[in-house]
């Protein structure tokens, strides 16, 4: 059970007085490119409470990004995380190796879809492992062309910018951008021609990409199996399998982006699991290490191997902090069974929010996958992206003390990704929280 109390309770306004006079600390030393999203600092977090430094305890249903799956102060973590630090914070795993990187990366090839041979390669941060990917498979493949989706989110380094779609924060000044990358629709059966199959929708991608790209050309197809930033739009059944059978016929790498799926948080080890798909390399970050910065390269044994002695790594990459952070944090999942938690934490907030949308238009859609479901908001008229509209009702949350996010190419998605140890009872009211908040719009 978590230490700090698993209670909402709200003392000051939001954000408090002490809050308020860190931000402005925050603004005379903080770039301003750096944003916010509630402008509330913390001073502790467990399950699914953040507790600031006013003494307000808010839901969390942003788990920092899907990353503190086990809890922001997990004690198992805490404990191996404290006695590797007592025995040694760095080497440099190129430099002198240690278990605890080798140990992340058996797991790894145990718990990633498939039963193919595997290697991984760890490094810090999701736009890593998403370039380090693709630098895999351009040399395995002596291909140079990238194949993404739109409303893909892969990063903020220059290559990943460049796979990301959105122009708006992540790339407005920033290029140029990396060249040979391309895009394709993606499947979005809330915007796409009502019926058309996730089959058809592949075909759609499939058919571009020969005609503008080649297959012959592309290295690798980099996919988020659900997207994240762009919305947590789930493709359409059908769609997954379709494209990674395309890959494996036309010699393209098949990349599965997990870096915001993976480890549970779905409701099963993996999202590529619901379809059966086996992704040639998996990008993992985020939920994999509790917060500590750790990420992953996992796949084929063969295209792994087919990089050069020294090509891979990076001075933190793999750091033996981050590791143990990474085995416990697994433990804990394995444990307390987190993927079949996932899934009933889905079933409630699924079944919340459709009825939620039955009562009010402005939601279009209710979608997602175990603790990583969005509802997509909408104008009258059933399709124009609302943004304001989300941005009021998130803004009403945090002011009752629920941290909510939103996301989707339009700005119109509010999604929820609570920690996956976060008791129920409190899931259960912040959708209160959430159907209060959409109740009192005024153009509802
Ligand atoms: C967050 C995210 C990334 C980038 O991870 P960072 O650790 O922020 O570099 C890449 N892909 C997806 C799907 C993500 O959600």
């Amino acid at each position: 059970m978590p230490e700090l109390e698993q209670q909402r309770r709200i003392v000051t306004e939001i954000p408090g007085p002490v809050s308020q006079s860190l931000m402005a600390r925050r603004t005379a030393a903080v770039s301003l490119g750096v944003g916010t999203v509630l402008p509330v600092f913390v001073a502790q977090a467990d399950g699914g409470i953040l507790q600031d430094v006013d003494g307000n305890s808010l839901i969390d249903l942003a788990a920092g990004i899907a990353v503190t799956s086990v809890g922001g102060s997990n004690p198992e973590v805490a404990r191996r995380v404290a006695d590797q630090v007592e025995r040694f914070t760095h080497t440099c795993f190129m430099v002198a190796p240690y278990e605890g990187y080798v140990e992340v990366c058996e797991r790894l090839a145990e718990l990633t879809p498939g039963d193919h041979e595997k290697r991984s390669a760890l490094f810090s941060t999701g736009a890593e492992a998403v370039e380090n990917a693709v630098k895999i498979a351009r040399t395995h493949t002596g291909r140079d062309a990238v194949a993404v989706f739109d409303h893909a989110y892969h990063g903020r380094t220059n290559l990943t910018m460049a796979m990301t779609a959105k122009n708006l924060p992540y790339k407005q000044g920033f290029g140029p951008f990396a060249g040979e990358v391309h895009r394709a629709p993606m499947s979005y059966p809330f915007r796409d021609p009502a019926g058309m199959t996730g089959e058809q929708a592949a075909q759609r991608a499939i058919d571009q990409l020969e005609s503008q790209v080649g297959g012959d050309n592309l290295a690798c197809v980099v996919i988020e199996p659900i997207q994240g930033e762009g919305g947590f739009i789930a493709p359409a059944e059908g769609f997954l399998p379709a494209i990674a059978a395309w890959c494996r016929e036309r010699g393209i790498v098949f990349v599965a982006d997990e870096v915001q799926t993976g480890f549970c948080r779905t409701g099963s080890w993996f999202a590529c699991e619901h379809e059966g798909v086996v992704p040639d390399l998996i990008a993992t970050a985020k939920g994999i290490a509790a917060g500590l910065p750790l990420a992953a390269v996992t796949g084929r044994a063969e295209i792994m191997d087919s990089v050069h002695a020294g090509g891979l790594g990076g001075t933190y990459g793999g750091n033996p902090v981050a590791c143990a952070a990474a085995l416990a944090a697994m433990d804990v999942m394995h444990e307390q069974g987190l993927a079949a938690k996932a899934a009933r934490m889905g079933e409630l907030l699924l079944g919340r929010l459709t009825q939620l949308q039955q009562e009010h238009a402005i939601i279009g859609d209710v979608r997602g996958r175990g603790a990583m479901v969005a509802i997509e908001i909408i104008e009258p008229d059933g399709l124009t992206p609302a943004p304001a509209v989300a941005a009021e009702i998130s803004a009403a949350c945090h002011r009752e003390g629920v941290l909510t996010l939103s996301c989707g190419t339009y700005g119109n998605v509010l999604r929820f990704l609570p920690p996956l140890v976060m008791p129920e009872h409190l899931l259960d009211e912040a959708m209160d929280v959430v159907a209060k908040a959409v109740a009192n719009l005024p153009r509802t």
